[in-house]
Protein backbone atom coordinates (compact mmCIF):
# COMPACT_ATOMS: atom_id res chain seq x y z
CA UNK A 1 0.00 0.00 0.00
CA UNK A 2 1.25 3.99 -0.52
CA UNK A 3 2.38 5.85 2.14
CA UNK A 4 0.40 8.30 3.63
CA UNK A 5 0.07 11.96 3.14
CA UNK A 6 1.50 13.92 6.53
CA UNK A 7 -0.65 17.06 7.52
CA UNK A 8 1.06 19.17 10.28
CA UNK A 9 -1.39 21.09 12.55
CA UNK A 10 -4.96 20.48 12.90
CA UNK A 11 -6.16 24.11 12.90
CA UNK A 12 -8.81 24.80 10.50
CA UNK A 13 -6.34 24.68 7.56
CA UNK A 14 -5.30 21.25 8.35
CA UNK A 15 -8.00 20.16 8.89
CA UNK A 16 -9.83 21.92 5.58
CA UNK A 17 -7.13 19.73 3.48
CA UNK A 18 -7.43 16.67 5.32
CA UNK A 19 -11.32 16.21 4.70
CA UNK A 20 -11.12 16.94 0.92
CA UNK A 21 -7.67 14.33 1.05
CA UNK A 22 -9.42 11.97 2.70
CA UNK A 23 -12.68 12.17 0.53
CA UNK A 24 -10.43 11.40 -2.58
CA UNK A 25 -9.56 8.68 -0.89
CA UNK A 26 -5.92 9.30 0.01
CA UNK A 27 -4.52 8.17 3.29
CA UNK A 28 -3.51 10.70 5.78
CA UNK A 29 -1.54 10.92 9.23
CA UNK A 30 -2.00 14.61 11.32
CA UNK A 31 0.31 16.06 13.80
CA UNK A 32 0.03 18.59 16.58
CA UNK A 33 2.05 20.08 19.17
CA UNK A 34 -1.12 20.37 21.38
CA UNK A 35 -3.08 18.05 22.93
CA UNK A 36 -6.50 18.77 20.80
CA UNK A 37 -6.98 20.27 17.86
CA UNK A 38 -8.47 23.32 16.71
CA UNK A 39 -5.40 25.93 17.28
CA UNK A 40 -6.50 29.24 17.49
CA UNK A 41 -9.95 28.21 17.14
CA UNK A 42 -9.69 25.86 20.04
CA UNK A 43 -11.56 26.62 23.03
CA UNK A 44 -10.59 26.42 26.46
CA UNK A 45 -12.36 24.48 29.34
CA UNK A 46 -11.74 26.15 32.31
CA UNK A 47 -13.32 26.90 35.43
CA UNK A 48 -15.25 29.36 34.45
CA UNK A 49 -16.96 26.80 31.67
CA UNK A 50 -15.56 26.84 28.12
CA UNK A 51 -13.96 29.91 26.97
CA UNK A 52 -12.91 31.49 23.28
CA UNK A 53 -9.68 32.90 23.71
CA UNK A 54 -8.93 32.58 19.86
CA UNK A 55 -11.20 33.16 17.08
CA UNK A 56 -13.93 34.44 18.38
CA UNK A 57 -16.51 33.85 15.76
CA UNK A 58 -16.50 33.74 11.52
CA UNK A 59 -18.00 35.41 8.63
CA UNK A 60 -18.42 33.27 4.96
CA UNK A 61 -18.28 35.64 2.29
CA UNK A 62 -16.89 32.67 0.05
CA UNK A 63 -19.67 30.51 -1.48
CA UNK A 64 -18.18 27.86 -1.11
CA UNK A 65 -17.02 28.22 2.62
CA UNK A 66 -20.56 29.70 3.03
CA UNK A 67 -22.19 26.24 2.04
CA UNK A 68 -19.74 24.58 4.00
CA UNK A 69 -20.69 26.28 6.75
CA UNK A 70 -24.74 25.33 6.09
CA UNK A 71 -23.72 21.75 6.70
CA UNK A 72 -21.34 22.58 9.77
CA UNK A 73 -25.01 23.66 11.14
CA UNK A 74 -26.74 20.48 9.80
CA UNK A 75 -24.11 18.74 11.56
CA UNK A 76 -24.62 20.32 14.93
CA UNK A 77 -21.25 22.14 15.64
CA UNK A 78 -22.28 25.21 14.45
CA UNK A 79 -24.60 27.99 15.21
CA UNK A 80 -24.69 31.88 14.89
CA UNK A 81 -24.39 34.02 16.98
CA UNK A 82 -26.12 37.26 16.86
CA UNK A 83 -24.55 39.53 19.94
CA UNK A 84 -26.10 42.89 20.73
CA UNK A 85 -23.13 44.68 18.94
CA UNK A 86 -21.67 47.67 19.88
CA UNK A 87 -18.47 49.70 19.20
CA UNK A 88 -16.31 52.59 20.81
CA UNK A 89 -14.73 55.30 19.58
CA UNK A 90 -12.97 58.12 21.52
CA UNK A 91 -14.42 56.15 24.83
CA UNK A 92 -17.84 56.76 23.53
CA UNK A 93 -19.63 53.64 23.33
CA UNK A 94 -22.85 53.36 20.96
CA UNK A 95 -24.88 50.66 19.70
CA UNK A 96 -23.98 49.26 16.42
CA UNK A 97 -26.41 46.52 15.19
CA UNK A 98 -25.95 45.34 11.64
CA UNK A 99 -27.16 42.31 9.64
CA UNK A 100 -23.84 40.49 9.30
CA UNK A 101 -24.17 36.55 10.24
CA UNK A 102 -21.84 35.88 12.57
CA UNK A 103 -20.89 31.99 13.28
CA UNK A 104 -19.88 29.92 16.31
CA UNK A 105 -18.68 26.55 17.27
CA UNK A 106 -21.71 24.79 19.52
CA UNK A 107 -21.30 24.19 22.45
CA UNK A 108 -17.85 24.89 21.78
CA UNK A 109 -15.36 26.35 19.24
CA UNK A 110 -13.53 23.31 19.24
CA UNK A 111 -16.66 21.27 17.71
CA UNK A 112 -15.58 22.00 14.55
CA UNK A 113 -12.43 21.45 14.13
CA UNK A 114 -13.14 17.91 16.47
CA UNK A 115 -15.83 17.44 14.23
CA UNK A 116 -13.77 17.32 11.05
CA UNK A 117 -11.06 15.58 12.92
CA UNK A 118 -13.50 12.41 13.30
CA UNK A 119 -11.15 9.30 13.10
CA UNK A 120 -8.67 10.51 11.05
CA UNK A 121 -5.29 9.18 12.20
CA UNK A 122 -3.86 11.78 14.58
CA UNK A 123 -0.56 12.53 16.74
CA UNK A 124 -1.03 14.83 19.78
CA UNK A 125 1.46 16.24 21.68
CA UNK A 126 3.81 15.79 18.71
CA UNK A 127 6.00 19.04 18.01
CA UNK A 128 7.70 18.53 14.70
CA UNK A 129 11.13 20.15 13.71
CA UNK A 130 12.05 18.77 10.62
CA UNK A 131 10.49 17.69 7.50
CA UNK A 132 12.70 16.18 5.34
CA UNK A 133 12.61 14.43 1.67
CA UNK A 134 14.75 10.80 1.13
CA UNK A 135 14.99 9.33 -2.29
CA UNK A 136 11.39 8.58 -2.43
CA UNK A 137 9.21 9.55 1.04
CA UNK A 138 9.35 12.04 3.88
CA UNK A 139 9.96 11.55 6.98
CA UNK A 140 9.33 13.92 10.13
CA UNK A 141 11.31 14.37 13.49
CA UNK A 142 9.65 15.51 16.55
CA UNK A 143 11.00 17.82 19.30
CA UNK A 144 12.19 14.02 21.01
CA UNK A 145 13.98 13.31 18.13
CA UNK A 146 12.12 10.61 16.97
CA UNK A 147 10.98 9.91 13.48
CA UNK A 148 7.67 9.30 11.74
CA UNK A 149 6.90 8.38 8.11
CA UNK A 150 7.69 7.18 5.36
CA UNK A 151 5.24 9.87 3.79
CA UNK A 152 4.38 10.20 0.26
CA UNK A 153 4.07 14.45 1.03
CA UNK A 154 3.75 16.47 3.56
CA UNK A 155 0.85 19.41 4.27
CA UNK A 156 2.58 22.20 6.47
CA UNK A 157 -0.53 24.00 8.34
CA UNK A 158 1.29 26.28 10.70
CA UNK A 159 1.33 29.91 11.45
CA UNK A 160 4.00 31.11 8.54
CA UNK A 161 7.13 31.57 11.24
CA UNK A 162 7.06 28.48 12.38
CA UNK A 163 6.16 26.93 8.77
CA UNK A 164 9.20 28.59 7.64
CA UNK A 165 11.56 25.91 9.32
CA UNK A 166 9.18 23.14 8.21
CA UNK A 167 9.39 24.24 4.62
CA UNK A 168 13.60 23.97 4.67
CA UNK A 169 13.58 21.63 1.94
CA UNK A 170 11.66 24.47 -0.61
CA UNK A 171 14.16 26.65 -0.04
CA UNK A 172 11.93 29.39 -1.84
CA UNK A 173 8.73 28.26 0.01
CA UNK A 174 10.27 28.82 3.47
CA UNK A 175 11.54 32.43 2.09
CA UNK A 176 8.02 33.22 1.42
CA UNK A 177 6.76 31.80 4.94
CA UNK A 178 9.81 34.05 6.53
CA UNK A 179 8.69 37.00 5.11
CA UNK A 180 5.34 36.99 6.45
CA UNK A 181 4.90 39.15 9.60
CA UNK A 182 2.77 37.75 12.54
CA UNK A 183 0.92 40.08 14.73
CA UNK A 184 0.45 38.65 19.05
CA UNK A 185 -2.97 39.03 20.63
CA UNK A 186 -3.02 39.28 24.68
CA UNK A 187 -6.66 37.93 25.21
CA UNK A 188 -8.15 38.09 28.86
CA UNK A 189 -11.11 36.05 30.51
CA UNK A 190 -13.18 37.10 33.11
CA UNK A 191 -16.00 35.74 35.27
CA UNK A 192 -18.09 37.35 37.08
CA UNK A 193 -21.00 35.78 39.90
CA UNK A 194 -23.47 38.00 39.29
CA UNK A 195 -24.41 39.35 35.28
CA UNK A 196 -23.14 42.54 34.28
CA UNK A 197 -26.13 44.93 34.06
CA UNK A 198 -25.52 45.75 30.49
CA UNK A 199 -27.22 44.90 27.32
CA UNK A 200 -23.39 44.88 25.16
CA UNK A 201 -22.76 41.25 24.02
CA UNK A 202 -19.91 42.23 21.53
CA UNK A 203 -18.11 45.49 20.53
CA UNK A 204 -15.37 46.72 18.31
CA UNK A 205 -12.85 49.11 20.16
CA UNK A 206 -10.32 51.30 18.96
CA UNK A 207 -8.83 52.10 21.84
CA UNK A 208 -5.16 52.38 22.93
CA UNK A 209 -5.43 48.77 24.56
CA UNK A 210 -8.51 47.00 24.14
CA UNK A 211 -9.35 45.70 20.16
CA UNK A 212 -12.47 43.54 21.12
CA UNK A 213 -14.72 42.45 23.87
CA UNK A 214 -17.36 39.46 24.16
CA UNK A 215 -19.71 38.47 25.91
CA UNK A 216 -18.60 34.77 25.98
CA UNK A 217 -21.76 33.14 28.11
CA UNK A 218 -23.86 34.89 25.48
CA UNK A 219 -23.03 32.60 22.38
CA UNK A 220 -24.68 29.51 21.96
CA UNK A 221 -24.73 26.48 23.95
CA UNK A 222 -21.96 27.70 26.25
CA UNK A 223 -22.04 26.57 29.77
CA UNK A 224 -20.93 28.19 33.06
CA UNK A 225 -22.23 29.42 36.18
CA UNK A 226 -20.49 32.91 35.93
CA UNK A 227 -20.76 35.54 33.18
CA UNK A 228 -17.87 35.54 31.00
CA UNK A 229 -15.97 37.86 29.03
CA UNK A 230 -13.28 37.70 26.69
CA UNK A 231 -10.96 40.97 26.25
CA UNK A 232 -8.21 41.34 22.98
CA UNK A 233 -6.00 43.79 23.03
CA UNK A 234 -4.74 45.44 19.82
CA UNK A 235 -2.06 44.56 18.22
CA UNK A 236 0.50 47.49 19.09
CA UNK A 237 -0.55 47.06 22.47
CA UNK A 238 -0.36 43.46 22.85
CA UNK A 239 3.13 43.89 20.91
CA UNK A 240 4.44 46.74 23.42
CA UNK A 241 3.83 45.05 26.25
CA UNK A 242 4.71 41.12 25.23
CA UNK A 243 6.45 40.36 28.41
CA UNK A 244 4.35 41.59 31.12
CA UNK A 245 3.24 39.43 33.41
CA UNK A 246 -0.15 37.85 33.27
CA UNK A 247 -1.42 39.32 36.27
CA UNK A 248 -0.24 42.81 35.13
CA UNK A 249 -2.23 42.20 31.90
CA UNK A 250 -5.35 40.99 33.77
CA UNK A 251 -5.05 44.42 35.75
CA UNK A 252 -4.65 46.53 32.58
CA UNK A 253 -7.01 44.78 30.17
CA UNK A 254 -9.84 44.93 33.34
CA UNK A 255 -9.20 48.38 34.21
CA UNK A 256 -9.45 49.11 30.43
CA UNK A 257 -13.05 47.08 30.04
CA UNK A 258 -14.33 49.03 33.29
CA UNK A 259 -13.72 52.40 32.26
CA UNK A 260 -15.25 51.81 28.91
CA UNK A 261 -18.90 49.67 29.66
CA UNK A 262 -21.95 51.16 30.89
CA UNK A 263 -22.07 49.70 33.90
CA UNK A 264 -20.51 48.83 37.44
CA UNK A 265 -17.36 45.96 37.19
CA UNK A 266 -17.49 44.42 40.40
CA UNK A 267 -13.69 42.68 41.16
CA UNK A 268 -13.75 39.33 38.74
CA UNK A 269 -14.81 35.73 40.04
CA UNK A 270 -12.11 34.25 37.37
CA UNK A 271 -9.64 35.75 35.71
CA UNK A 272 -7.01 34.19 32.91
CA UNK A 273 -4.66 35.44 30.40
CA UNK A 274 -3.06 33.78 27.41
CA UNK A 275 -0.53 35.15 24.93
CA UNK A 276 -1.16 34.54 21.54
CA UNK A 277 2.41 35.20 19.70
CA UNK A 278 1.17 34.55 16.44
CA UNK A 279 -2.28 35.31 16.31
CA UNK A 280 -2.81 37.68 12.77
CA UNK A 281 -0.84 38.25 9.69
CA UNK A 282 0.45 42.14 10.06
CA UNK A 283 -1.31 42.26 6.21
CA UNK A 284 -3.72 39.85 4.34
CA UNK A 285 -1.83 37.96 1.00
CA UNK A 286 -3.47 35.87 -1.83
CA UNK A 287 -1.10 33.06 -2.16
CA UNK A 288 -3.85 30.84 -1.95
CA UNK A 289 -1.33 28.11 -0.83
CA UNK A 290 2.68 27.62 -1.38
CA UNK A 291 2.97 24.15 -3.63
CA UNK A 292 6.15 22.39 -4.68
CA UNK A 293 4.49 20.28 -6.46
CA UNK A 294 7.84 17.93 -8.05
CA UNK A 295 8.75 17.96 -4.52
CA UNK A 296 4.89 17.38 -2.98
CA UNK A 297 5.49 19.76 -0.24
CA UNK A 298 2.75 22.01 0.18
CA UNK A 299 1.38 25.02 2.96
CA UNK A 300 -1.39 26.37 4.14
CA UNK A 301 -2.75 28.43 6.71
CA UNK A 302 -4.64 31.86 7.36
CA UNK A 303 -1.47 33.65 6.32
CA UNK A 304 -1.70 32.99 2.82
CA UNK A 305 -4.74 34.69 2.78
CA UNK A 306 -6.84 37.42 5.38
CA UNK A 307 -5.95 36.13 8.37
CA UNK A 308 -9.38 34.53 9.15
CA UNK A 309 -11.37 31.29 9.95
CA UNK A 310 -12.55 31.47 6.39
CA UNK A 311 -9.48 32.28 4.67
CA UNK A 312 -7.85 29.48 6.55
CA UNK A 313 -10.22 26.89 5.43
CA UNK A 314 -9.92 27.84 2.01
CA UNK A 315 -6.23 27.59 1.76
CA UNK A 316 -6.18 24.14 3.09
CA UNK A 317 -8.89 23.70 0.53
CA UNK A 318 -6.80 25.25 -2.13
CA UNK A 319 -3.75 22.83 -0.90
CA UNK A 320 -5.71 20.02 -1.30
CA UNK A 321 -6.71 21.04 -4.56
CA UNK A 322 -3.19 21.16 -5.88
CA UNK A 323 -1.94 17.84 -4.55
CA UNK A 324 -4.79 15.94 -6.05
CA UNK A 325 -3.69 17.53 -8.92
CA UNK A 326 -0.20 16.76 -8.90
CA UNK A 327 -1.16 12.91 -7.95
P1 LIG B 1 -3.81 27.50 13.52
O1 LIG B 1 -5.17 27.55 14.07
O2 LIG B 1 -2.76 28.30 14.21
O3 LIG B 1 -3.39 25.96 13.47
C1 LIG B 1 -2.06 25.55 13.45
C2 LIG B 1 -1.89 24.28 14.29
O4 LIG B 1 -0.56 23.81 14.11
C3 LIG B 1 -2.06 24.53 15.79
O5 LIG B 1 -3.00 23.60 16.30
C4 LIG B 1 -0.66 24.32 16.37
O6 LIG B 1 -0.70 23.71 17.65
C5 LIG B 1 -0.04 23.39 15.34
N1 LIG B 1 1.42 23.51 15.23
C6 LIG B 1 2.17 24.64 15.09
N2 LIG B 1 3.48 24.33 14.95
C7 LIG B 1 3.56 22.98 15.00
C8 LIG B 1 4.64 22.06 14.91
N3 LIG B 1 5.90 22.48 14.76
N4 LIG B 1 4.37 20.73 15.00
C9 LIG B 1 3.08 20.30 15.18
N5 LIG B 1 2.03 21.13 15.27
C10 LIG B 1 2.27 22.44 15.18
N6 LIG B 1 -10.62 34.72 12.80
C11 LIG B 1 -11.90 35.01 12.46
O7 LIG B 1 -12.34 34.64 11.36
N7 LIG B 1 -12.72 35.69 13.32
C12 LIG B 1 -12.27 36.11 14.53
O8 LIG B 1 -13.04 36.67 15.30
C13 LIG B 1 -10.94 35.84 14.90
N8 LIG B 1 -10.45 36.27 16.08
C14 LIG B 1 -9.21 35.89 16.46
C15 LIG B 1 -8.74 36.27 17.71
C16 LIG B 1 -7.50 35.85 18.15
C17 LIG B 1 -7.00 36.27 19.51
C18 LIG B 1 -6.70 35.01 17.34
C19 LIG B 1 -5.39 34.49 17.82
C20 LIG B 1 -7.15 34.66 16.09
C21 LIG B 1 -8.40 35.11 15.62
N9 LIG B 1 -8.88 34.80 14.37
C22 LIG B 1 -10.14 35.11 14.00
C23 LIG B 1 -8.01 34.14 13.39
C24 LIG B 1 -8.31 32.63 13.27
O9 LIG B 1 -8.30 32.06 14.55
C25 LIG B 1 -7.21 32.03 12.41
O10 LIG B 1 -7.17 32.70 11.16
C26 LIG B 1 -7.41 30.55 12.11
O11 LIG B 1 -7.92 29.84 13.22
C27 LIG B 1 -6.06 29.99 11.66
O12 LIG B 1 -6.15 28.62 11.34
P2 LIG B 1 -4.87 27.83 10.82
O13 LIG B 1 -5.28 26.42 10.66
O14 LIG B 1 -4.28 28.55 9.66
O15 LIG B 1 -3.77 27.97 11.99
P1 LIG C 1 -16.78 41.32 10.73
O1 LIG C 1 -17.32 41.59 9.39
O2 LIG C 1 -17.71 41.16 11.86
O3 LIG C 1 -15.77 42.49 11.15
C1 LIG C 1 -14.80 43.10 10.35
C2 LIG C 1 -14.48 44.49 10.87
O4 LIG C 1 -15.55 45.37 10.52
C3 LIG C 1 -14.38 44.60 12.38
O5 LIG C 1 -13.05 44.42 12.83
C4 LIG C 1 -14.87 46.01 12.66
O6 LIG C 1 -13.81 46.92 12.55
C5 LIG C 1 -15.84 46.28 11.55
N1 LIG C 1 -17.25 46.05 11.98
C6 LIG C 1 -18.03 44.99 11.63
N2 LIG C 1 -19.25 45.10 12.17
C7 LIG C 1 -19.26 46.25 12.86
C8 LIG C 1 -20.25 46.90 13.65
N3 LIG C 1 -21.48 46.39 13.86
N4 LIG C 1 -19.92 48.09 14.23
C9 LIG C 1 -18.70 48.62 14.06
N5 LIG C 1 -17.72 48.03 13.32
C10 LIG C 1 -17.99 46.86 12.74
O7 LIG C 1 -15.89 39.99 10.72
P2 LIG C 1 -14.71 39.47 9.78
O8 LIG C 1 -14.52 40.31 8.57
O9 LIG C 1 -14.92 38.04 9.62
O10 LIG C 1 -13.46 39.75 10.71
C11 LIG C 1 -13.17 38.94 11.79
C12 LIG C 1 -12.82 39.70 13.04
O11 LIG C 1 -11.83 38.94 13.70
C13 LIG C 1 -12.25 41.09 12.86
O12 LIG C 1 -12.82 41.91 13.83
C14 LIG C 1 -10.78 40.93 13.17
O13 LIG C 1 -10.21 42.07 13.77
C15 LIG C 1 -10.80 39.78 14.15
N6 LIG C 1 -9.54 39.05 14.15
C16 LIG C 1 -8.75 39.19 15.23
C17 LIG C 1 -7.52 38.55 15.30
C18 LIG C 1 -6.65 38.73 16.47
O14 LIG C 1 -5.58 38.19 16.48
N7 LIG C 1 -7.06 39.47 17.49
C19 LIG C 1 -7.12 37.74 14.23
C20 LIG C 1 -7.95 37.60 13.13
C21 LIG C 1 -9.18 38.25 13.11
Amino acid sequence: SKAPIAIIGTGIAGLSAAGTLHNAEQAVHLFDKSRGSGGRMASKRSDAGSLDLGAQYFTARDRRFGETVRQWQTEGWVDQWSPNMYQCRDGQLTPSADEQLRWVGTPTMSSITRGLLGELPVTFSCRITEVFRGEQYWTLVDATGASHGPFSHVVVAVPAPQAAALLASAPKLAAVAASVAMEPTWAVALGFAAPLYTALEGCFVQDDALDWIARNRSKPGRDGALDTWVLHGTSSWSRQHLDLPKEAVIERLHGAFAELIDCVVPAPEFTLAHRWLYARPAQAHEWNALADASLGLYACGDWCLSGRVEGAWLSGQEAARRLLENL
